[in-house]
């Protein structure tokens, strides 16, 4: 899951004859602010992914409670395979057998300002920091919105745990906000869609 491993894991795992995911060629990062999803995922087990963008891919996370605004909650952030840029976008039904079979919609996204610092208050390098094992940002969505750190408790060093990382909104500025709202009644910040209809009308949109 590390850097240079690109979208080999994220297209050995498909097939895009089957599934309507982007494969992911082509697309470069533009210029100006990173960008973020948070993709609903309603496959075997229902879950939330969240997706930030660190040069040409998308590092991924799936969070089961799904990030919260509330900085009294840490949740559980277990890192899954790079994802490209134009995921952003992807809402629709992955088909039944094929990996990650299920429902899709885009709960929110926009761009993220990278804020992680070294001991002397100077601005690390985004990717640099997440391979140090914590990160903080400001997301700017059209729910999410303040700032966040991703931290690293288990994994990482040797390789033999599986990595287990926190997604924590930080309280700065007596920050508060409401938890995760449920995920069957959200809709997409994309297309105003719940799952349901999202699963009802088939594929993208
Ligand atoms: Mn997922």
């Amino acid at each position: 899951m590390g850097e240079g491993d690109g979208l080999r894991d994220y297209r050995g795992r498909r097939d895009f004859g089957r599934t309507g995911e982007p494969a992911g060629r082509g697309a470069s990062a533009l210029r100006g602010e990173p960008r973020f999803v948070v993709q609903i995922h309603d496959a075997s087990t229902l879950h939330f992914d969240f997706r930030l963008q660190v040069a040409n891919v998308l590092r991924s996370w799936s969070v089961p409670k799904g990030p919260s605004a509330d900085p009294g909650d840490k949740r559980l952030a277990v890192p899954t395979e790079d994802h490209p840029l134009e995921y952003e976008e992807f809402e629709g039904v992955i088909p039944a057998g094929e990996y990650g079979g299920g429902t899709v919609i885009v709960w929110d996204h926009g761009t993220y300002e990278p804020l992680s610092h070294d001991r002397r208050g100077r601005p690390v390098d985004f990717g640099e920091s997440l391979a140090h094992g914590h990160a903080r940002f400001r997301l700017r969505g059209a729910k999410l919105r303040g700032e966040y750190a991703l931290t690293r408790f288990r994994g990482g060093r040797d390789g033999d745990q599986e990595e287990a990382w926190l997604l924590v909104r930080t309280a700065t500025g007596g920050a508060r906000g409401r938890g995760t709202p449920d995920p069957r009644r959200a809709r997409s910040a994309r297309t105003g869609r719940t799952l349901a209809r999202v699963a009802a009308e088939g594929g993208a949109k």
